[in-house]
């Protein structure tokens, strides 16, 4: 597993004493030997030689156009595979366009390692060329910021990030590597490599915990459990599939707990979201954390009663906004297999037949007869919910789908069906926009690795895919298979036709007469994917859409973007609550 020298290389070296080798190829090789298996970056002054050196210890390097996107690409890896990919950034504003990256990855709880070159020791607070504090600065980012104090101490450093990085809550680690170490020559025998650092240690909640909890859910009148993306990182689609269908729980994903039990398993109440919520009186948490994505657990989106028992691996996060009638702090795979014992002992389940099962089912099938009515709408420009019933009627089953932007994310979430886990990717605890292309990037880079034919497919919002949009030429680079549907309503949140558009500037130049959430009327994203030699769809019906994602996923030698045009205006079913309590969009 872990990317140790053999016995013969390290011979090898011992033997020649005044051999030397490079502070760049000790960085790569402590990386390696930690297991570390990709790095996204754009090189430049002072790390260029770091990138060629990874690549040749055979770290896969993938060159991405802006740092932002790279560190965004690292950090899929992470929660796609435990164990994190590296951000490769130059000095000064390199660091500074990978923060977003890494607060979304703290955000998130994924392991992300980002490395900075930084300006020459010698000329610290002189005014170095892209001098800044970057150790000071990522500190508010990650869980571990620091500077080796010598290119022999690179090694322990790496190792403590990587290690940091997977334990207990995973987050970003930064380190700093001054522009003198990359090209210091150093003796060989004088570095001394760490071992990979062991894998995560498992812990388990104290078993009087365990047995309160489970008291608690067999006295519920109207249990919920609550599956989140910790669940999925954690691997726990086991134990947590066992626990639902032996106890016969109704159980909601988180948006990308989705798929840790197949969306269309007849135990989710995915579709009747807002009524479970609202009306649960014991709700199980299983790595989810009740911020603003669950509407902080508290009312009116709850009742003021309702008890919850949380199961998370961070002491911390017990207890925030909502005081839990029980706590497991712990792995959540661990404590799964816990609650599993537990109700191994004394046979339990909650009736099918109860009321709280039939009113669920109930509000199911009216809120997805009313998505089928929103689908069947055969009037042009398309809406929303047929795009993405056309889009889910195509899917591969084992696809990864990456979406963001508004409503493209919101109602192509509630649409589009994830049957395993790790299989979404999204704008996540951060709601942060541009992360589509970087993870689109990353998960194909990893599939090619463990499953060469599954496919990515990356839906999103016209404004979502101007963030990273040149990121399309290093998709077209390596020849990734990914299929990008660009949902397009000419705007962020809304936009105007063109006919619009043209009456609008009559008043003046659009800097005045233009609102603020107009993008450019029909902008034919697709001749970005064809500049650079992919195949690109401009799309204005349900035939076009189908014919052109059929030969998108058959061609598999192309990465293609498909432009769906919809309705400039289009809005979504109206809900009960909405999903941003002071979203006035
Ligand atoms: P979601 O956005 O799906 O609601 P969150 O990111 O809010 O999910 O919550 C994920 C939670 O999972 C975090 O509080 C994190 O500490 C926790 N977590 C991550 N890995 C594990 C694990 N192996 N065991 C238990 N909890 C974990
Ligand atoms: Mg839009």
């Amino acid at each position: 597993m872990c990317g140790k020298m053999s016995e013969g290389e390290f011979a090898k070296r011992s033997d020649s004493s005044e051999e030397e080798m490079s502070g760049a190829t000790v960085i790569a090789q402590a990386l390696k030997t930690q297991d570390v298996k990709y790095m996204f970056g754009v090189v430049g002054i002072p790390v260029t030689e770091i990138a060629v050196a990874a690549q040749q210890l055979g770290i896969r390097y993938v060159g991405m156009r802006n740092e932002q996107a790279a560190c965004y690409a690292a950090s899929a890896v992470g929660y796609l595979t435990g164990r994190p990919g590296v951000c490769l950034v130059v000095s000064g504003p390199g660091l500074v366009h990978a923060l977003g990256g890494m607060a979304n990855a703290n955000m998130n709880c994924w392991p992300l390692i980002v490395i900075g070159g930084s300006s020459e020791r010698s000329q610290e607070k002189m005014g170095a060329f892209q001098e800044f504090p970057q150790v000071e600065a990522c500190r508010l980012y990650s869980k571990f910021s620091a500077r080796p104090s010598s290119v022999e101490a690179i090694p322990s450093i790496i190792e403590k990030a990587v290690r940091s990085s997977i334990y207990g809550r995973p987050g970003a680690c930064y380190v700093d590597i001054p522009a003198d170490f990359v090209n210091l020559q150093v003796n060989v025998n004088s570095i001394k490599y760490m071992e990979c650092c062991l894998p995560s240690p498992v812990s388990m909640a104290e078993t009087s915990a365990v047995c309160m909890a489970a008291s608690v859910i067999k006295n519920a009148k109207q249990p919920l459990l609550i599956i989140g993306k910790g669940a999925a990182y954690a691997h726990a689609e086991e134990g947590i599939r066992k626990l639902v269908e032996q106890c016969k729980l109704p159980f909601l994903p988180t948006p990308m707990g989705k798929g840790v039990i197949p969306d269309n398993h007849p135990n989710c109440v995915a579709a009747a979201r807002s009524k479970a919520l609202q009306f649960a009186d014991v709700i199980v948490l299983f790595g989810a954390r009740l911020n603003w994505i669950l509407h902080f657990g508290l009312p009116p989106r709850y009742q003021p009663d309702v008890k919850f028992i949380q199961v998370d691996i961070c002491a911390e996060e017990l207890g925030n906004n909502v005081r839990p009638v029980v706590t497991l702090l712990g792995d959540i795979n661990a404590v799964t297999k816990q609650l599993l014992e537990q109700f191994g002992k004394t046979p339990w389940q909650y009736p099918p037949e109860s009321n709280w099962w039939k009113s669920l089912r109930e509000k199911m099938k009216i809120n997805e007869a009313a998505s089928k009515m929103l689908a069947s709408k055969k009037s042009l420009p398309m809406n929303y919910y047929t795009v993405f019933y056309h889009v889910q009627e195509q899917l591969p089953r084992d696809c990864i789908i990456v979406s963001e932007g508004a409503n493209t994310m919101d109602i192509g979430r509630t649409v589009l069906q994830n049957y395993l886990p790790r299989h979404r990717l999204d704008a996540g605890t951060f709601g942060t926009m541009g992360v589509g292309l970087g993870f689109a990037i990353a998960a194909a880079v990893v599939a090619k690795d463990r499953n060469p034919v599954q496919r990515v497919i990356c839906v999103e919002g016209d404004s979502a895919f101007g963030f990273s949009g040149m990121e399309v030429e290093t998709i077209c680079r390596y020849n990734l298979p990914i299929v990008l549907l660009v949902v397009n309503n000419n705007g962020i949140y809304q936009g105007v036709d063109r006919n619009s558009w043209e009456e609008m500037l009559k008043f003046g130049d659009a800097t005045v007469s233009v609102p603020p959430m107009c993008l450019l009327p029909n902008a034919h994203y697709e001749q970005v994917m064809t500049a650079f030699g992919g195949k690109g769809y401009f799309v204005q019906t349900p035939e076009e859409l189908q014919e052109s994602l059929k030969q998108s996923l058959v061609d598999t030698t192309k990465p293609a973007l498909i432009n769906i045009m919809i309705e400039p205006q289009g809005t979504r079913k109206s809900q009960d609550f909405h999903w941003l309590t002071r979203s006035s969009m």
